[in-house]
């Protein structure tokens, strides 16, 4: 069965969300990193089954800085752990589904990513991921 590895929140300041997460519910938030190729800044929350990701513009062009402004923030996209992002997208590709990434990319805390197109039936973003460790490790 497939399982949801995280999900992806978009804010204008991921320091705000930290506190925020820590001052409501005591949760920490993983060292914050900067994703230079995306233009954002990271900021992780574990939790038992699943993580949320906070992620926060780094540049007027950054990928979520468009999402930001039309909406202020919010959830932006979920992501699926699968064993193999390059044979995911080669058989999603076959049933015509339409894609973001045609190949996977290397991702900050995954091995490889890619993003479906958002304009599927389920209008959401759906990003695929392949985590470190996993089956083809080498
Ligand atoms: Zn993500």
């Amino acid at each position: 069965m497939l399982k949801i590895d995280h999900i992806g929140i978009a804010v204008p300041s991921v320091e705000e969300a930290k506190k925020f997460v820590k001052d409501a519910f005591g949760l920490e938030m993983e060292e914050i990193e900067i994703v230079a190729s995306q233009k954002v800044k990271v900021g992780r929350v574990r939790f038992e089954n699943i993580i949320l990701e906070f992620l926060e513009p780094t540049a007027p062009n950054s990928p979520i800085s468009g999402f930001i402004e039309k909406r202020g923030g919010g959830l932006h996209h979920i992501a699926i752990s699968v064993e193999n992002v390059k044979g995911t997208l080669k058989s999603l590709k076959e049933k015509g589904v339409s894609l973001i990434d045609g190949e996977p990319r290397g991702g900050a805390a995954y091995k490889w990513i890619a993003f479906l197109s958002p304009k599927n039936p389920a209008k959401t973003l759906i990003e695929l991921v392949e985590t470190k460790g996993g089956i083809d490790e080498n």
